[in-house]
């Protein structure tokens, strides 16, 4: 297990989620003050974790994968060198296309995509494997496992975004291919399931449809305003009436994983599934005023990122930091400020800093069963660059659209 280590006081606390869950051990000493991390230092993180990522890709292959990463491990002195820890469980094999699709989008996200920039390689394999997974019909990656269509969607984000800032064009007609699946996979008038029309909407999946239809619209490619306005018509379907937030779930959602996770593991229940649903409307077209979103950011702000683990108390969630950042960056410079200082500091001081693993983050979080420590490390740094990779990806999409 690798230790996490608080930058800002050079104390590293115990261990992860679990070991000390398992130990049944005190709980974690609260962090101590913590300082204003710079503008430098999260730089350097995010060039930490990309390097991590690059570290780990599978050459030839261009894949990352959820559960053998570690056989990428740099191991000089068998006696010295241990590999990376935490690999995600047997099931997070069926992720490995869309945590490949994570790790693309973070190098996209420093516009590192081109064989003369840093790791453009490994970029460029991710985005090749991706691409060579695309059938015919659009489908990404085997259908078999019950949550494929996350991987789906995720893998479409990356392909869209791939072909904005490299304008390849075997990679605008895989893109293209898998957008139209997801136009296909719609249930008529509302959101998208687990399955191509379904006939059951689900928050959290039809969220990623969005934010992949979102960077298809960027990429110029045709998607109605009429497909948009079906998901938001879906999240109003999903959403009880007494609701206070876009969706009714305070506890993230989907909970299959958790027959994978130690079931003693207490993940703080946060308005995960409302933060995808959020960054959604955004992605769908509407304005910071909305009414919906306005109401979930308010939600949102209460739960500002923290690393703690406790035999009470884990608020560790890469999944709801990720949409929650996107959110909190679309909701103006107020919410942005208030949310950035947590977000910033936490990931920073959590970072692994030694060893293999430097660079990346430990997977101690909520559904990091599945996606295991590649997951973790991409979503980490894809929140770390939420303020300029959209206006990175937007200004080459108005390049691309003659704008
Ligand atoms: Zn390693």
């Amino acid at each position: 297990m690798q230790n996490v280590r608080w930058k800002w006081a050079g104390v590293a606390l115990a261990a992860v989620a679990a070991v000390i869950l398992a130990a049944g051990g005190a709980p974690t000493k609260k962090p101590p003050k913590k300082k204003k991390t710079s503008g430098q230092e999260i730089d350097n993180a995010i060039a930490a974790g990309l390097d991590w990522l690059h570290r780990h890709i599978e050459k030839p292959g261009g894949r990352w994968s959820a559960t053998g990463f570690s056989k990428k491990c740099e191991i000089k002195d068998e006696k010295k060198d241990k590999p990376c820890s935490n690999a995600a469980n047997m099931q997070g094999g069926q992720y490995d296309t869309g945590i490949t699709a994570l790790a693309v989008m973070a190098f996209l996200g420093n516009n590192y995509c081109r064989m003369d920039v840093p790791y453009g390689m490994s970029a460029l394999q991710g985005i090749g494997h991706l691409k060579g997974r695309v059938g015919n019909n659009g489908a990404i990656g085997s259908q078999s496992d019950e949550k494929w269509m996350y991987n789906q969607l995720i893998a479409t984000q990356a392909l869209c975004e791939a072909y904005i800032l490299t304008r390849t064009d075997s990679v605008e007609i895989a893109a293209k291919k898998a957008v139209k699946f997801i136009l296909d996979a719609q249930n008529p008038g509302s959101g998208w399931g687990y399955k191509p029309k379904d006939g059951k909407p689900n928050t959290s999946v039809t969220a990623w449809a969005l934010c992949a239809l979102h960077a298809a619209k960027q990429a110029g490619f045709n998607v109605p305003w009429a497909v948009f306005r079906g998901g938001l018509a879906g999240f109003a379907q999903m959403r009880p009436p007494t609701s206070g937030v876009i969706v009714s779930t305070a506890t993230g959602g989907d909970r299959t994983n958790r027959k994978n996770d130690d079931p003693k593991t207490p993940f703080r229940k946060l308005h995960t599934v409302s933060a995808a649903a959020a960054y959604a409307v955004i992605c769908a077209g509407k304005k910071k005023s909305d009414s919906k979103f306005k109401r979930a950011v308010g939600i949102i702000i209460r739960d500002t990122p923290e690393w703690l683990v406790t035999k009470e108390d884990c608020p560790i969630n890469f999944y709801y930091w990720y949409f929650a950042t996107n959110a909190m960056y679309r909701a103006g410079s107020s919410k942005w400020k208030k949310w950035k200082k947590p977000l910033h500091e936490t990931l920073v001081g959590s970072q692994c800093t030694s060893g293999c693993a430097r660079g990346s983050w430990d997977p101690a979080g909520e559904w990091c069963s599945a996606g295991g420590r590649v997951y973790a490390t991409a979503m980490a740094v894809l929140a770390l660059q939420t303020s300029y990779r959209h206006t990175l990806i937007e200004k080459y999409a108005k390049r691309l659209q003659g704008k």
